[in-house]
C-alpha cells in the first residue's frame, strides 16, 4: 500500500497539492466551455444507478481517473448557473475572485470559532461585518456574523428576538408571535418552530396588489395579538420576496414597529445586493432602522454557497447565542473570539469569498453586476408586456418576472395544467431551466435573471421556447380532452 501521507497536504505534498488543484480547475474549465445547454435534464434512475455503482472500497488510481469518473456521475449532467438559459432559482453565476478566496479557505482551513484557530481571519471577518453594516447605516452599536445562508441568519435573528422579547416581558413561548407578510420566505416558519414557538405562532400578514405587506394590516395584526393577549415578538419585513422580488415598505414598517416597541428583522437575502449598487440603494431605504437584517451574499453578491450573514444594530444581542467553555473561549479570554456570536462552532472562513470580492472587484463592480441583472429583468418585462400569448403577473422591481403562457381565450384551468409542463419539458429537453410558484392557487413560471453577461438577445430566445413548448404542449392537452 502506497504511503497515505501522500494525501496529507502539508510541506512535502504542497507540489502534487498544485498539481491536483490545476488539475482540478482545468477540468471544470473545460466543462463550463463544453456545457451547451444549463443542463442535460437527467433522468434520476440513470444516474442513480451509476452513482450507487461506483466501489467506495475501490479508490481509483489517480487524480484524471477521479475527476473521469466525476464527469460522468455529475459534472456531463450539472446544472449549470453561469449559462444564459438558467433563470430559476435565486442561484447566482459566482465571480472569480471568490473562486480564488475558495482555494485558500479549504487548504488553509481555518476555523472562525476561536482566535487560536484564525488569526487575521477572525479580523477579516470582522471588517466586513462592519463594513456591511455601515452599508445597512446600522450605526456605531452594531455587529454580527457570518452564517450559512438566509435560513441560518433568519433563525439567529429571531433567536436573539426571542431573548429580548422575552427577557423584557417574561412571556412564555406559547404567546410570542412573528408577524410576516404572506409572501415571506418559509424559513420564517421553521425558525419560529425551531425556536419552540410553533409554526402557528407565524401571522401572515396581508400583502397588497404588488405583493408588499400592508402597514395599515400590520398594525391591524398587531393589535390583534394584543387583543387576544399574545405577544408580538418580532415583524419580519422582507427586502426582496423569493418569488415577486418585491420590498416591503421598510420606513412605515419600522415606525409601526417603533410605536409598539416589537423587534423589527429585515430579510434582505435577496436585496442585500442593492447595498453595493449605485443607482438603487434607495430601495432599502429604511433598513437602517431594522434591529437584524439578513443578507445573503451567495444571491445577489454572485458569491460561491455558502456566504451569508446576520447584522444587528446593538451589538449586544448577540449575548443570546454566547456559550462559554473552558477549552474553547472562557469567559476571561482577551482575545475575538467569534464563536461568542455565532449558533455554530467549527466555521468556514467564507467571509475571505467576501474580502478578496471587494479587494479584486470593488464594491461598484458587484452593484453593477446586479444591477444590470434588473435593468435586465425591466427590459424583458417592457418587451413582453403586449405579448398576446404571454401574462405577466406583476412588474418587476428588483430580477425576477413572474408570468405565464396563456394565449388569449385560453381558459386559467387550462393554464395551470400547461404551465408546469412546459417548465418540466424545458428541463427534461435541457432547453431551459425556469422555476415555477403558485400565486392565489394558480400556476405561474417565475425567470429569476442573475446573469449580467446574459443578453435580452438570449433571454428572448428562453421566453420563444416558453411559447413555442406552450403552443406544442397546449395542443396535446386539448386533443386530450
Ligand atoms: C433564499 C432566501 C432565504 C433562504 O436563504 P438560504 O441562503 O437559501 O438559506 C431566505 N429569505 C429569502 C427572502 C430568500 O430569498
Amino acid at each position: 500500500m502506497a504511503d497515505p501521507t501522500e494525501h496529507l497536504l502539508t510541506a512535502a505534498t504542497a507540489p502534487s497539492y498544485g498539481r491536483a488543484i490545476r488539475d482540478g480547475v482545468e477540468h471544470v474549465a473545460r466543462h463550463l466551455v463544453e456545457a451547451g445547454a444549463p443542463t442535460t435534464g437527467p433522468d434520476v434512475e440513470r444516474l442513480a444507478k451509476r452513482v450507487a455503482d461506483v466501489d467506495l472500497d475501490a479508490p481509483v488510481d489517480d487524480v484524471r481517473s477521479a475527476l473521469d469518473e466525476l464527469s460522468s456521475l455529475y459534472l456531463d449532467d450539472a446544472v449549470w448557473f453561469h449559462h444564459p438559459r438558467y433563470v430559476a432559482h435565486l442561484n447566482c453565476p459566482v465571480v472569480i475572485p471568490a473562486l480564488l478566496a475558495e482555494v485558500v479557505v479549504s487548504a488553509v482551513n481555518s476555523s472562525l470559532d476561536t482566535w487560536d484557530q484564525s488569526a487575521g481571519g477572525t479580523l477579516v471577518e470582522r471588517r466586513l461585518v462592519d463594513w456591511t453594516a455601515a452599508r445597512l447605516g446600522l450605526g456605531a452599536d452594531a455587529d454580527g456574523v457570518f452564517t450559512t445562508g438566509g435560513t441560518a441568519s433568519n433563525l439567529q435573528a429571531l433567536l436573539l428576538a426571542r431573548g429580548e422579547t422575552v427577557a423584557a416581558t417574561r412571556a412564555p413561548l406559547s404567546r410570542l408571535r412573528v408577524l410576516a407578510s404572506a409572501d415571506a420566505h418559509f424559513s420564517v416558519e421553521k425558525a419560529a418552530d425551531v425556536l419552540g414557538l410553533g409554526r402557528e405562532a407565524v401571522v401572515r400578514v396581508p400583502v397588497d396588489r404588488h405583493h408588499r405587506m400592508e402597514p395599515v394590516a400590520l398594525e391591524r395584526e398587531l393589535l390583534r395579538c394584543l387583543a387576544d393577549g399574545a405577544v408580538p415578538m418580532a415583524v419580519v419585513a422582507t427586502a426582496g420576496t423569493t418569488d415577486f422580488g418585491v420590498i416591503d415598505p421598510l420606513a412605515e414598517i419600522a415606525a409601526t414597529c417603533a410605536r409598539h416597541r416589537v423587534w423589527l428583522h429585515v430579510d434582505a437575502a435577496f436585496g442585500g445586493g442593492l447595498l453595493a449598487s449605485r443607482r438603487r440603494r434607495h430601495l432599502l431605504d429604511g433598513i437602517e432602522r431594522a434591529d437584524s437584517v439578513t443578507v445573503d451574499f451567495h444571491k445577489t453578491f454572485f458569491q460561491p454557497v455558502s456566504s451569508s450573514a446576520v447584522l444587528v444594530r446593538d451589538g449586544r444581542t448577540l449575548r443570546h447565542v454566547t456559550m462559554h467553555a473552558e477549552y474553547l473561549n472562557p469567559r476571561t479570554a482577551v482575545v475575538p473570539n467569534q464563536v461568542d456570536k455565532s449558533m455554530q462552532t467549527t466555521r468556514r472562513f467564507d467571509a475571505l469569498k467576501l474580502w478578496l470580492t471587494l479587494r479584486l472587484m470593488g464594491a461598484d463592480a458587484v452593484g453593477e453586476l446586479f444591477d444590470a441583472a434588473i435593468d435586465a429583468a425591466h427590459t424583458l418585462y417592457d418587451a413582453l408586456a403586449d405579448d398576446p400569448d404571454l401574462e405577466m403577473a406583476a412588474a418587476p422591481e428588483l430580477s425576477t418576472l413572474v408570468l405565464r403562457y396563456r394565449p388569449a381565450e385560453m381558459p386559467v384551468g387550462v393554464a395551470d395544467e400547461l404551465n408546469p409542463r412546459i417548465r418540466r419539458a424545458l428541463f427534461e429537453r435541457g432547453d431551459a431551466v425556469v422555476a415555477g410558484t403558485k400565486v392565489d392557487g394558480h400556476s405561474w413560471l417565475k425567470l429569476t435573471l442573475l446573469n449580467a453577461a446574459t443578453t435580452h438577445a438570449q433571454l428572448l430566445e428562453v421566453v420563444e421556447l416558453v411559447r413555442a413548448t406552450g403552443k406544442e404542449l397546449g395542443a396535446q392537452l386539448e386533443e386530450a380532452c
